[in-house]
């Protein structure tokens, strides 16, 4: 049976209850105030659709880690106003995300009205993926619309557990964005697809690296990561962040790496710095020469021609990690110099994570990508070849409903 996902403008929405999980979890400063609405911003798609569509609107986020406690410097209520003045309509925060309550509220609702339900997190329940707690949300709508691409990777109550609970469901206009573009750079590709991997730690990226070894042309590794990797392989890397305990993680992918004639790059030189500071002495070196008592916080120059010139035939461009502590000035030339040439390619660019974000909104060259993805964990999750747990609900959902 087709295993296809079904998207919310195949769906009949007309006075229903919708229910729309949503990431909004935003950044907070200390007063409260919301210092990027940038996740809120990514929905207003799929919002305005089902609104244009006479649904009402009940919509589903977390914020922050409150513990399955209530704690009101996490509640969503910021959220709600700046989601009613991007509507420009009212938006109705309820006391809680589930209860008797909220259950009336939403029983008021008229087609054309938005209801937010308060953190999902508040309750123990949600991140257990509770059953009870799944239905008792599932009771609040008619239909189920995922569009949290960002948590799609972890089995929560409001993302699997609810889909059993609701007659009918699919997914937002966001999440299909990010699905569209996956499936462009993943299943069948432009190539040369050259996946460029950064960041701190080998052990959280080595199954993506074992699984771009069989999907990629050319895999890139750069950022605190690399020096896992030339340690494993005997070199001196000083007082440079490394993982012990991934040693032999690092040297599987190399082995697997020649096994499967891929084209492997590793930094040729670094900044390497006296301590871990923004006024640090620096010196660029080869990666044979980094000092016993230094730390190598940067790639190098040549090391950022070397992967300039590795991506300039690249077709399909998959980017995760920042080359270096891009976060300290002395340190950052590395991956905004990366960020520019990747900008600068003919490829299908598509970027995600956390830090690879910040540092694209940083180097001012965001519109030059083709795509942004809204997830960290779960960008990591799919470059795996894995199946992420709230789209496979989904998907489950829509081939029970077809064999009833
Ligand atoms: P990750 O969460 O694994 O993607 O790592 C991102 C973090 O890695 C960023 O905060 C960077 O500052 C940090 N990072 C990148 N390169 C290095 C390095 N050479 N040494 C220490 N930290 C690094």
């Amino acid at each position: 049976m087709d295993k296809r996902l079904k998207y919310i403008d195949e769906i009949g929405l007309k006075g229903k209850r919708v229910l729309i999980r949503v990431d909004f979890n935003v950044p907070l400063d200390e007063s409260n105030k919301i210092t990027d609405d940038t996740r809120i911003r990514s929905v207003l798609p799929t919002i305005n659709y089902a609104l244009d569509e006479n649904a009402k609107v009940i919509l589903a986020s977390h914020l922050g880690r409150p513990k399955g406690k209530r704690v009101e410097s996490m509640s969503l209520l910021p959220v709600a106003k700046r989601l009613g003045r991007l509507l420009e309509k009212d938006v109705a925060l309820a006391t809680d995300c589930v209860g008797e309550d909220v259950k009336r509220l939403v029983d008021r609702m008229k087609p054309g009205e938005v209801v937010l339900l308060e953190n999902l997190r508040f309750h123990p329940e949600e991140e257990k993926n509770d059953e009870r707690f799944g239905a008792m949300l599932g009771e609040l709508a008619d239909i189920y619309i995922n569009d949290a691409f960002a948590v799609a990777h972890r089995a929560h109550a409001s993302n699997v557990a609810i889909t059993r609970h609701v007659r009918e469901v699919g997914a937002g206009f966001l999440m299909k964005k990010e699905m569209t573009y996956f499936s462009m750079a993943l299943e069948k590709p432009t190539r040369p697809l050259v996946a460029i991997i950064g960041g701190k730690k080998v052990s959280d990226k080595v199954g993506v690296l074992s699984s771009l070894c069989e999907r990629a042309d050319k895999i890139i590794i750069g950022g605190g990561m690399a020096l896992t990797f030339f340690k494993s392989l005997g070199y001196e890397v000083g007082n440079s962040f490394v993982e012990n305990d991934a040693l032999d993680e690092a040297k599987s992918v190399i082995e697997l790496a020649r096994d499967k004639h891929m084209k492997l790059y590793l930094p040729v030189d670094f900044v390497v710095a006296d301590k871990f500071s923004a006024d640090a002495e620096t010196k660029v070196v080869t990666y044979q020469e980094i000092p016993k008592d230094w730390m190598a916080l940067d790639i190098g120059p040549a090391t950022l021609t070397l992967f300039t010139e590795a991506i300039q035939n690249a077709k399909t461009i998959i980017w995760n990690g920042p080359m270096g502590v891009f976060e300290i000035d002395a340190f950052s030339r590395g991956t905004f110099g990366l960020v520019t040439s990747v900008a600068n390619t003919y490829a299908l660019t598509i970027v995600g994570g956390g830090d690879t974000d910040v540092a694209v909104h940083r180097a001012g060259e965001y519109a030059k990508m083709s795509y942004i993805s809204t997830g960290g964990g779960a960008f990591l999750e799919i470059l795996k070849g894995k199946e992420l747990p709230g789209i496979a609900a989904l998907k489950d959902k829509g081939i029970a409903a077809a064999a009833s």
